[in-house]
């Protein structure tokens, strides 16, 4: 791979290879940027568990302690533990230390706000412009910042969601559980978490040493030891984690590893059931399933959609005070706990739910509409991708679209959606019916406008 692709520098932070384009220099530099752009204060710094983080660590806080921050070193955490403390700290911001589900050879650097949401694109601008500017903040010996360790941050993430379920409920069934962490930040809390709610588990990759034992999306394809693990216990359900713990895939008790977009149909279902009164929001991005539409149909609920990115779904949902929503990768956000994704709300939820209708994962999964997704990523440079865009969008003015995040066409059965990827030179095109023909047919057809030569 050459320097430039595996370098990507964005207002959603910076993403690159270990050894290759992400220097401790280069690393050092954006987290002076991030300390002048909260023109000192104190910051919670928390990595997951690539072998690399303690070297960006390092970096990390040298840069925030010349600009006159204070650090908070969380040590290995969770991104969603990493936002929820931010606000019970008090701290003025986040350095979240991991590149997700990328491979274990990339890592990145995150940036969250006081109310521990990440930089909308505005402040990602605003810090991007610093970074390139070079103009640091930089303070005397006498105003250095100071570095303290803080443990069990994790407890205050497991109070905020205890609080806001029925604990005992979810106790007295006695789950078993079947876990895969991906050897990521998950390896540490959520064994100790799923015991909390009663739970007998059943670990597979959970030994926090940074080593992924397979691809680190939590997709069908990436998860069958867990599947076999489910089975070979007669587990009740499988939870996989991605390595910084906020998307959340399942497995049923026969061992059957759900689409990603399952975890949020099936929290959004449960928590609309029990809303007082109608007329709830749920704010979902683009390419969330259609099953959403559907369910929020059934409750009589309102959906909201929104441009694809985390910052986006949590801003609206805190605009609207939304009920719930999320992302359709696995990405369920329950504003009660935070706003932002968070696979432990989802565990605590579906568990709750399991309980509470006193039902199998299996039968949850039967009551859900169902649609098939195909998604692809279709090289494409960044000038090529506009003048695509451009002729679909000229394509399908007659139809129903959607043009804030690329070109969404939307039919009664069947929707596609191509959009620029936010981090590579790809083209990503989702397109999703009710049954898979009908989806590679809308495909096909948007194959034949692309490839015009
Ligand atoms: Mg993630």
């Amino acid at each position: 791979m050459n320097s430039v692709r595996s370098l990507k520098i964005s207002i959603s932070g910076v993403r690159g290879i270990v050894g290759e384009t992400l220097s401790p220099f280069l690393l050092n530099r954006f987290a002076q940027a991030f300390g002048t752009y909260l023109n000192s204060g104190t910051v919670l710094v928390g990595r997951d568990t690539r072998t690399s983080g303690e070297m960006i660590q390092h970096a990390v806080i040298s840069g925030l302690l010349s600009a006159g921050c204070n650090v908070i070193d969380g040590g290995i955490l969770p991104v969603p533990t990493v936002g929820l403390a931010v606000p019970c700290l008090g701290a003025d911001g986040a350095v979240a230390i991991t590149a997700s589900h990328n491979p274990v050879e990339w890592n990145a650097l995150k940036f969250l706000r006081a109310d521990g949401i990440y930089l909308n694109e505005y402040q990602g601008e605003a810090l991007l412009d610093i970074y390139h500017g070079g103009e640091f903040k930089r303070v005397s010996h006498l105003h250095a910042g100071k570095v303290r360790y803080q443990e069990n941050i994790f407890q205050w993430h497991k109070s905020a969601i205890f609080k806001s379920i029925d604990v005992e409920t979810i106790k007295k069934r006695r789950f078993k559980a079947a876990l895969d962490c991906c050897n990521g930040a998950g390896s540490l809390v959520t064994p100790y978490f799923l015991q909390s709610l009663g739970c007998e588990v059943f670990p597979v990759h959970c030994e926090p040493n940074g080593i992924f034992p397979h691809h680190p999306e939590p997709v069908p394809e990436n998860i069958e030891n867990l599947c076999q693990a489910v089975r070979k216990n007669g587990a009740d359900i499988g939870f996989a984690q991605d390595p910084d713990a906020d998307r959340l895939a399942l497995v049923t008790e026969q061992g059957t590893a759900l689409s990603e977009q399952l975890t949020l149909a099936l929290v959004v279902d449960f928590v609309l059931s029990r809303a007082k009164t109608e007329g709830q929001k749920v704010v979902v991005n683009l390419s969330t399933t259609k099953t959403i539409d559907d369910l929020c149909k059934k409750y009589r609920a309102t959906l909201i959609r929104t441009p694809i990115g985390e910052v986006h779904v949590a801003e609206k949902m805190k605009k609207e005070g939304a009920l719930i929503g999320g992302e359709g990768g696995g990405g369920v956000i329950y504003p009660v706990v935070r706003y932002g994704r968070d696979s432990y709300s989802a565990i605590a939820l579906l568990l709750e739910m399991l309980a509470k209708r006193n039902i199998i994962a299996s039968e949850a999964v039967a009551c859900m509409p169902k649609y098939e997704m195909i998604k692809e990523g279709i090289q494409c440079s960044m000038d090529n991708m506009r003048v695509v865009l451009h002729r679909l969008e000229q394509v399908y003015e007659g139809e129903v679209i959607d043009t804030r995040d690329g070109i969404k066409i939307i039919r009664e059965n069947v929707w596609a959606h191509v959009r620029p990827s936010n981090t590579e030179p790809v083209l990503r095109v989702i397109a999703e019916g009710k049954d898979r023909r009908v989806a590679e047919g809308l495909l096909q057809e948007i194959h034949r406008h692309i490839d015009v030569p």
